[in-house]
């Protein structure tokens, strides 16, 4: 791979995107978190949502005004239809794929960061990394999302070999069919370079949208002290054509409420200048991580029952946007997140650079778990293996999703907007969720998730009026089961 790299000085301002501004108006944030709830306006709010409608900052901070028992389980309710109704039962899974934890910067609540002497830095090599992928398509997976620390060697150049080396590795019948990436923002030429090489969603998460509390993690003269370049990011991905852009933040720093409001305005920001919101959000809640004392970084800790009041919320306010919740969470709070919207999850997943070589049978969990300690970024909440987690979702009545049909059909931005949008994305995504399914029963699975998953299937199909697209999804369930023929997506 290329060590060519940009030279990762302080952002030019000059080169922000065409909406370039700094639309977090934190004193109007505020005046609505501390405004009365409305019982009235918070059913007229959920009424809307039931419709689909994208709702604004301010039906937002209605949503969050109120404590009351009943208003918040009608939220809950009407996430988990909103769910039901625009995703069905599919969660897609994927696996992320750490390859270099060098940093130039020192945030305050991460192990990579460049004071912390206890970190091991690490880049993958061509081999190391192709054997990586080796090991996530040996589990099943067949999307990942590269995760890089911010550092001159990790320029977009870098980035986009990484990209085109996953894609070129083949195991079999299997292959990596989506690359995601995680990384530092880029520059508009930076993000056409990566949208070459045909990688799925860039994810950027503004860490917190509140300014003084972004100032003090990020410490001044470092590349990410820079809060605009990073608010922007996502709309110069979409101006350079990476128009499946990630939102998220970090929970625990700021208010946990003023960052849904946050999100919410970064997300109809984007909708308003582009036409398109994002494809995800993630909202990662603090987790201990080496040379972090999580005492003096958390000063705003979400509990639990929050956690999952602002999944359901989120779920209202941009219904057409993927939710992400990570193996970060223990394995019971994202099995009660998927119930409100959550569309996305990890499973089986390493944070530690090159930590799928412990992927082996031979090896004990609890090696994995300390070697995990050692060398990762933070430590995981939900260490199952991918097999464990798709039993799991088929015993709960989810169809565990492996597709990546969208974006190579260039199904991605306003495009996948109009198609989500009517409710198509059930027509496609389902017959994709049961193929790919299928391939995973077929080529991965344990004979537990075997005999779930077939179960699973039929009960699917048997949900699909008879017709030629049932037809369709029946031929393609067969040649999957009796020929190597794969990737059969619609
Ligand atoms: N270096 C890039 C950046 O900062 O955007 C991307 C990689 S960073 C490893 C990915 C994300 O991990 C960060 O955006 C942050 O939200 C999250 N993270 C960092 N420290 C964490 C911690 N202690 N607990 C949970 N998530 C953390
Ligand atoms: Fe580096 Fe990203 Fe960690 Fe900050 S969050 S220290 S930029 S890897």
């Amino acid at each position: 791979m290329s060590t060519r790299s940009s030279n990762l000085k302080l952002p030019d301002m000059s080169k922000l995107s065409t909406s370039g501004a700094d639309f977090i108006d934190e004193q109007r944030f505020e005046l609505l978190m501390r405004q009365k709830s409305d019982v009235g306006r918070i059913d007229e709010i959920i009424a809307k949502s039931k419709s689909k409608e994208p709702l604004s900052v301010e039906e937002t901070a209605l949503l969050l005004s109120s404590d009351s028992p009943d208003v918040v389980e009608r939220i809950f309710d009407t996430a988990r239809q909103l769910k039901r109704d625009i995703y069905g039962n599919r969660i897609v899974l994927f696996a992320p794929l750490y390859v270099g934890n060098y940093c130039m910067n020192d945030c305050a609540y991460c192990g990579f960061r460049r004071s912390n002497r206890e970190s091991i830095r690490r880049t993958l090599t061509v081999d190391e990394l192709h054997q990586q992928i080796v090991s996530l398509l040996q589990m099943g997976h067949k999307r990942t999302i590269a995760v890089f620390g911010e550092h001159v060697t990790y320029g977009p150049e870098f980035i986009a070999d990484c990209v085109k080396e996953i894609y070129s590795v083949r195991h079999g019948l299997d292959s990596i069919r989506r690359v995601n990436i995680n990384a530092a923002p880029l520059s508009h030429e930076g993000y056409r370079i990566l949208k070459d090489v045909g990688i799925g969603t860039y994810q950027v998460f503004q860490e917190t949208y509140h300014h003084s509390t972004y100032a003090r993690m990020h410490p001044a003269g470092t590349r990410k002290s820079n809060f605009i370049w990073r608010l922007d990011s996502p709309a110069r991905a979409i101006e350079s054509g990476c128009d499946d852009v990630g939102l998220g933040a970090l929970f625990g720093l700021a208010d946990w409420r003023f960052e849904v409001l946050s999100l919410v305005a970064h997300a109809n920001h984007l909708m308003r200048n582009y036409g398109v919101g994002p494809h995800t959000i993630s909202f990662p809640r603090m987790r201990p991580a080496s040379g972090v004392t999580l005492k003096e970084v958390v000063e705003n800790d979400v509990a639990d029952k929050d956690f999952l009041r602002l999944i359901a919320i989120l779920r209202l306010s941009v219904p057409y946007t993927g939710l992400i919740v990570t193996a970060r969470e223990p394995a019971e709070i994202r099995k009660t997140a998927l119930g409100f919207g959550v569309s996305q999850i990890d499973a089986g997943g390493r944070i530690e650079i090159g930590g799928y070589e412990n992927n082996n049978e031979k090896e004990k969990e609890k090696d994995i778990q300390i070697q995990a300690l050692e060398r990762e970024q933070f430590e995981l909440g939900d260490v199952r293996k991918l097999d464990e987690v798709v039993v799991q979702l088929l015993n709960d009545g989810y169809v565990p999703s492996f597709c990546t049909a969208c974006y190579r059909l260039g199904r991605t931005g306003k495009v996948f907007m109009e198609h989500a949008i009517p409710g198509f994305i059930q027509n496609m995504c389902t017959p994709n969720a049961l193929t790919t399914l299928k391939e995973y029963l077929v080529d991965h699975a344990s004979p537990e998730a075997q005999k779930a998953g077939n179960k699973v299937i039929q009960e699917e199909l048997n949900k699909i009026e008879d017709g030629t697209k049932k037809t369709e999804i029946i031929k393609r369930l067969n040649r999957i089961e009796n020929s190597k023929d794969r990737d059969l997506y619609f």
